[in-house]
């Protein structure tokens, strides 16, 4: 079966190609065992297209981004284009793309598989099973609202400053982009600001509070301060299913749930934009959190199981094919159970491959799986 679906597929530079390209054979798998295929549509981005086209992103690239249903993004990046002026580095070729879509919902799923429990700093029965999902506001609040600068009271003194704004509407739209995927998972929200302290915050949960009355009674919804979640987040990290939170404390939980789960080749993410009320569409990039690599680029090591759990989350997210996104999950946790494992990931007793070996593996355990 053909779905009607348009896969946009952008690999980039360096390693990002490489894990395209062992992912894109899971893709293959399900449309040979699943009979589930999209229309793929392949562009260039970043240092590739500048090479083509003098630019990191084409017209006609974002264009054709623009009206795909999901983006499956690589990595871009490489000292190649370090003379290069600014707005023609292959990383203005994400920022725009990012721009351009108002991609203003980022999620970062903290997930820990079984085999890997040890690579995380904290105890084992603390993280085990972890599978929680950070959502932050990505375009507005603190390091984009104005005022902000530093000025000079006196000789002497001068003062910097920032403001955190957020609007009615801004709080609103990644406030449904919360309900959205805790219906998608577990059902509960964890909403996060300081409204002890910053006005800010008041208006935060206000606007939530109401929302969750108007549009998300099917969601356990509770609320909880910054520096309170941080604690929490190392202390009992399984409290959680989505929390979601503003740009600045998104910014550093995120990075604080993203350790708890171990190494940079195993974490994926997705940035997503608001539903078009016309089409009903909603932009959204999934992409691992890991750049281009260049150190590792072209000598078969990357691992590519960032870029799989990009795929398992757009599955999961755009295309509402839960099931196959936990049959992705599940078929790398138990490679990594017993299987062979890529550099980065690499522990004693286990059989090294390379990121073609490491898809094997998972390709294995998809058939297992379905047998
Ligand atoms: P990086 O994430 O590319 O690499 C950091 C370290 O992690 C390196 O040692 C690398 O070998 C390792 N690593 C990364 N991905 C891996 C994988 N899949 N498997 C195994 N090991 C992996 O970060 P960097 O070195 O700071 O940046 C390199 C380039 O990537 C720069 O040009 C930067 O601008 C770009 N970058 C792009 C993105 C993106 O495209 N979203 C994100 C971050 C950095």
């Amino acid at each position: 079966m053909q779905s009607n679906r348009t896969l946009m597929v952008l690999p980039g530079d360096g390693v990002g190609p490489e894990v395209i390209k062992e992912t894109l054979r899971v893709v293959d798998w399900f449309a040979k065992n699943k009979s589930i295929s999209f229309n793929i549509k392949e562009g260039l981005v970043g240092g590739a297209s500048f090479d083509k086209y003098g630019t990191p992103l084409s017209d006609e690239t974002l264009s054709d981004a623009v009206d795909a249903d999901a983006i499956l993004f690589g990595a871009v990046g490489s000292p190649k284009y370090d003379g290069v002026e600014f707005e023609k580095r292959p990383e203005n070729g994400l920022l725009r793309l990012r721009k351009e879509m108002d991609l203003f919902a980022n999620l970062r799923p903290a997930m820990v598989f079984p085999a890997l429990v040890d690579a995380s700093s904290l105890k084992p029965n603390i993280i085990s099973g972890l599978d929680i999902l950070i959502l932050r506001e990505l375009t507005g609040g603190i390091y984009f609202a104005e005022p902000r600068g530093i000025e000079e009271i006196d000789t002497q003194i001068k003062k910097g400053y920032d403001t955190n704004l957020y609007t009615t509407p801004e709080i609103e739209r990644i406030g449904r982009v919360a309900f959205d995927m805790a219906r998608a998972r577990n059902g509960k929200v964890t909403s996060v600001e300081k409204a002890n302290v910053m006005m800010s915050g008041v208006l935060w949960r206000e606007v939530i509070t109401s929302l969750h009355k108007k549009e998300g009674s099917d969601i356990l919804i509770n609320h909880m301060y910054a520096d309170n979640c941080a604690m929490q987040l190392v202390r009992d990290p399984k409290q959680f299913d989505v929390i979601v939170t503003d740009n600045l404390f998104g910014d550093i939980l995120s990075d604080c749930a993203a350790m708890l789960t171990g190494s940079l080749g195993m974490l994926p993410s997705a940035s997503l934009g608001s539903v078009d009320q016309n089409t009903g569409k909603r932009h959204a990039m999934y992409e691992p959190v890991h750049g281009s690599a260049p150190d590792i680029a072209g000598k078969e090591l990357a691992n590519p199981l960032a870029e799989l759990l990009s795929l398992s989350m757009l599955f999961r997210y755009s295309f509402e094919m839960k099931e196959e996104a936990d049959l992705i999950d599940e078929a790398v946790s138990r490679a990594l159970d017993a299987g062979p494992r890529t550099q980065d990931i690499m522990a004693s007793g286990r059989v090294k491959v390379g990121t073609k070996g490491m898809m094997d593996s998972v390709i294995n355990k998809l058939e297992e799986l379905t047998k």
